[in-house]
C-alpha cells in the first residue's frame, strides 16, 4: 500500500493546486495526492478501530459528537471522532475525516464551550484542506521519505507513540501560521454561531500555555511528548491576543455549559486523574489541579492532590498527602479511595496502627477492590 502511495507521489508532478476554500458535505479526494493521503489515513483508521486505547463509552462518544455537530452542522457526518486514552492534551484531524481527541484534553477543557473551541479549530483544518496543503509543501521540500516514514509508522506501529515519534509527527504536520490563524478565527466564528461563549477559544489555549509554564518551571526543561499539541498547532501570545480580540467582536453572549460538561465527565474522572498522576509530571499536574479548583476544592481534587504527593514521595510529601486525604474523609467519610491512600501513606510513615485502621475502613467501603487482598494483609487481619 505504501508502495502504491509512493508511486502516486513520484508520478504526480510538482504542480501546486490552488487552495480550495472550503470543502462541502460528502467531500471525496480529488487527485492522486489526496487519494494517497486518504489511503494511508484509512489504514490508520482501521488500526484505531481495533485499538484498546480507544475509549468506547457510548455516552461520552455521543456527547462529543453532539457538541461537534453543533459546530460543524451537516458536515459532522463526514468526520469520525475517536477518543484515545492518552493523558496529554491533543487533537488532530486527518484529511479523510478521522479526528482524534486524546483523553488528556478532557481534564484541561473546563467546559463544553472550550471543548467545542478545539473541535471547531480541528474542523477548520479539515474543511480548509490544511493537511493536504501541508503535505504538498513538505513534498516540495523533497522531504517525501520522512513523510512516508510517518505512513509506515502509522500503518505498522502501535498507536501509542513515543515522545520522539510524536515530536517527529508534530514537526512534519505542523500547520503554517496562516493555517493556524484561519483555524483560530473560524473556531471563534463557529462558537458564536452555535451560541457558545466565543472567548472559550482563547481561554482553552491560554490555560495550556500556563500549564506548560508550570511544567517548565518545575523541571527546568521541556518534554516533547507532553507538548504534542504545540508541535502541530504552534501557540503564541500573539495568537491568544488575536483570539481574544475576535471573541470580543462577537460580544459576551453565549453559553459555556460547564455543568453539563462536568456531569458527562464524572464517570471518567477517576481514570483521567489517575492517568495524569501516573505521568510523574508533578509541576504541571499541581498547576492543573489548582486551576481545576479555582472555584473551590472538591473531595475529588483533594484526593487527586493526595495521590500526587504520595506518588512523588520526596521529603515531606507523604506527610502532606495525609493532610489532603484527611480533608477528603472529613467531608466525605465514604470516599473509599481516600481511606486507601491515607492508609498506605500512614504505613509508610510508620504510623502502623492508624494506617491499618484507615485500610480497614477502606476495605469496609470497598470489599471487592482489586487490591483488597493486599490491603487486608497489611491490616494484619486475615480475611
Ligand atoms: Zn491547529
Amino acid at each position: 500500500m505504501i508502495g502504491r502511495f509512493l508511486a502516486a507521489l513520484v508520478a504526480s508532478a510538482l504542480c501546486i493546486a490552488p487552495l480550495s476554500a472550503q470543502v462541502a458535505r460528502g467531500y471525496q479526494p480529488q487527485d492522486e495526492d489526496e487519494r494517497g493521503l486518504w489511503m494511508v489515513m484509512d489504514e490508520y483508521e482501521r488500526e484505531l478501530q481495533a485499538s484498546n486505547f480507544v475509549i468506547r463509552d457510548p455516552a461520552l462518544n455521543a456527547y462529543v459528537n453532539e457538541v461537534f455537530c453543533r459546530i460543524a452542522g451537516d458536515q459532522c457526518e463526514d468526520v469520525r471522532i475517536y477518543i484515545v486514552r492518552t493523558p496529554y492534551f491533543n487533537a488532530s484531524m486527518a484529511p479523510n475525516g478521522v479526528m482524534q481527541i486524546w483523553s488528556g484534553l478532557f481534564l484541561r477543557a473546563r467546559n463544553e464551550a472550550q471543548l467545542a473551541a478545539v473541535l471547531g479549530h480541528e474542523f477548520t483544518h479539515y474543511r480548509n484542506l490544511h493537511s493536504l496543503q501541508q503535505f504538498r509543501t513538505v513534498r516540495d521540500r523533497t522531504n517525501v521519505m520522512s513523510f512516508l516514514g510517518i505512513g509506515l509508522f502509522v500503518a505498522g506501529g502501535g498507536l501509542l507513540a513515543t515522545a520522539g515519534q510524536l515530536a517527529m509527527i508534530g514537526s512534519l504536520f505542523a500547520y503554517s501560521r496562516e493555517m493556524e490563524r484561519e483555524a483560530d478565527s473560524e473556531s471563534v466564528r463557529l462558537l458564536a454561531e452555535a451560541y457558545y461563549d466565543p472567548s472559550a477559544a482563547s481561554r482553552v489555549w491560554t490555560q495550556l500555555i500556563a500549564e506548560r509554564g508550570a511544567r517548565e518551571e518545575e523541571r527546568g526543561r521541556r518534554d516533547r511528548g507532553e507538548d504534542a499539541i504545540f508541535g502541530t498547532h504552534p501557540l503564541s501570545a500573539e495568537r491568544m491576543a488575536d483570539l481574544q480580540v475576535r471573541a470580543e467582536r462577537f460580544g459576551a453572549e453565549g453559553e459555556t455549559y460547564r455543568a453539563r460538561y462536568q456531569a458527562m465527565l464524572a464517570a471518567h474522572w477517576q481514570d483521567l486523574i489517575d492517568d495524569q498522576i501516573n505521568l510523574n509530571d508533578f509541576g504541571a499536574t499541581e498547576h492543573l489541579l489548582e486551576s481545576l479548583a479555582s472555584d473551590g476544592w472538591t473531595s475529588e481534587l483533594y484526593y487527586a492532590r493526595g495521590e500526587l504527593y504520595r506518588a512523588r514521595a520526596q521529603t515531606g510529601d507523604i506527610e502532606t498527602s495525609t493532610r489532603y486525604y484527611r480533608a477528603v474523609v472529613d467531608r466525605q467519610p465514604d470516599f473509599a479511595l481516600a481511606w486507601r491512600g491515607l492508609g498506605y501513606a500512614l504505613l509508610r510513615l510508620d504510623r502502623t496502627e492508624d494506617g491499618q485502621a484507615a485500610l480497614r475502613r477502606y476495605l469496609e467501603l470497598a470489599p471487592d477492590a482489586e487490591d483488597a487482598p493486599m490491603a487486608s494483609m497489611l491490616t494484619g487481619v486475615t480475611p
